[in-house]
């Protein structure tokens, strides 16, 4: 067995490019993090040559005598770091990522058709939520009606979500989102729930980490039902995690539904080397640093926050709760994509997102900014007070330029931008 340079210069070639450009990079994509040496040291494994089909103790291959420790070793980190008592949750550590765990749930608790609401994607939903656009499975195989924002505040509007409910009687609510810079109100929620009947559950996908930490409220108190990916501000290996109430909910045993959905229901055997790596992530986030970190990535953006208000820019609920700012460029005069493709060329990554009232997602009115990668690799208040500083320039730049060529495509607009006709160095400089 040789070394993967020798193996494939092609692919370790292409893998050494993207490892400078993780390093040289500013990323303040929301959803993303750098995870630590351990974990990445599980995920690359012998534990990838197992297969385990099952659950511990009842697996359909032999051999499974350590996977099945490493599996429950997981299952008791992830039920202790967010303090749940056994006998009351379960969780499944087997979701490949955070899509199929919800659409393991929904398989879990729902027949074909059966109704859900969820936060609108142009509001800050999730795709794997559903939406009425019939492009993720989840709108294909059950019907959806969005619940959207008050988009004179930027907050959800429950009073809207509340009326709706009762009309389109949902059997499945769901609270959580890409792209929401508040708190969900869990306890209105719940009670919606209640009132016309459905299963509450919660994707936690972004702010996991934030949970774990206490530097948001925990959900588990109001839901039946908690989903998270792994990988964003938890820190780990690529996968998904479903949290159940060991309870019998509106005539469903939820554990024997979750775990029927996740196997055979949706998947095969699991990746036990992110299984494993989980566990890793799980220990490392119950140690002081990690709480350390997670408070940092509140403290950044509040950094963040107030420099941008300083500097006029409008933020969505003019504000936010948690790891990401949600700024709407539209009274500025430009749009999110371009603003995107301009900080792109500066090593600044983050993502164009639509904001309320919004036409287009490909070319949306805002961006989005997260702090927990940056935070990771040990940014602090003043750090981001500074990248603001290239975010603005960078916005300035991108007026400038559109101001020149207004109304062509992006593709237009780019070929601008690094065109003689725009001279970019000056224009950063003045
Ligand atoms: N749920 C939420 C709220 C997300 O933001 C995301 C991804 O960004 C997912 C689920 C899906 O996760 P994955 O990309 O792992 O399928």
């Amino acid at each position: 067995d040789y070394p993967l340079s020798e193996v494939d210069p092609e692919v370790h070639e292409l893998i050494e490019k993207e490892k400078m450009r993780q390093f040289n990079c500013l990323d303040l994509i929301a959803s993303e993090n750098f995870t630590y040496r351990a974990v990445m040291e599980v995920s690359g494994s012998c534990l990838t040559n197992k297969y385990s089909e099952g659950l511990p103790g009842k697996r359909y291959y032999g051999g499974n005598e350590y996977i099945d420790q490493i599996e429950t070793l997981c299952q008791e980190r992830a039920l202790e770091l967010f303090q749940l008592d056994e006998g009351k949750w379960g969780v499944n550590v087997q979701p490949l990522s955070g899509s199929p765990a919800n659409f393991e749930v929904y398989t879990a608790l729902l027949s074909p058709h059966d109704r859900i609401m969820a936060l609108d994607l142009p509001h800050g939903g999730h795709l794997s939520h559903d939406f009425k656009r019939r492009v993720s499975g989840t709108s294909i195989f059950f019907e959806s009606m969005p619940y959207r924002l008050d988009e004179s505040t930027g907050l959800v509007d429950y009073v809207m979500l509340k009326e709706t409910a009762i009309l389109f009687r949902p059997k499945l609510i769901i609270a959580g989102a890409s792209a929401y810079p508040r708190d969900f109100d869990y306890y209105r929620m719940r009670e919606i729930a209640d009132e016309v009947g459905a299963f509450l559950m919660m994707d936690m996908a972004h702010i996991s980490g934030l949970v774990a930490a206490t530097a948001v409220p925990s959900p588990f108190k109001y839901f039946d039902v908690v989903t998270t990916t792994t990988h964003k501000s938890l820190r780990g290996p690529r996968g998904g995690m479903i949290f159940y109430k060991k309870d019998t909910v509106h005539g469903v045993d939820l554990e024997t539904a979750i775990n029927n959905a996740v196997f055979p229901g949706l998947q095969g055997g699991p990746h036990n080397h992110t299984i494993g790596a989980l566990a890793v992530c799980l220990f490392a986030a119950q140690s002081p640093e990690f709480k350390i970190n997670q408070l940092q990535v509140i403290r950044n953006r509040k950094a963040l926050e107030e420099i941008l208000l300083q500097l006029g820019y409008n933020l969505v609920s003019g504000g936010s709760d948690n790891h990401l700012v949600l700024v709407d460029l539209r009274p500025m005069g430009i749009d999110g994509a371009r603003v995107e493709k301009i900080l792109d060329m500066s090593s600044i990554t983050l993502n164009k997102n639509s904001v309320p009232g919004d036409e287009s997602a490909l070319v949306p009115g805002g961006i989005c900014i997260g702090t927990p990668a940056m935070t990771t690799r040990g940014f602090k208040e003043a750090d981001f007070r500074l990248t603001v500083d290239y975010i603005d320039e960078g916005v300035q730049l991108a007026i400038k330029a559109n101001s020149c060529v207004k109304g062509t495509e992006l593709k237009d607009f780019m070929d601008f931008v690094v065109s003689p006709d725009f001279p970019l160095k000056e224009s950063v400089s003045e």
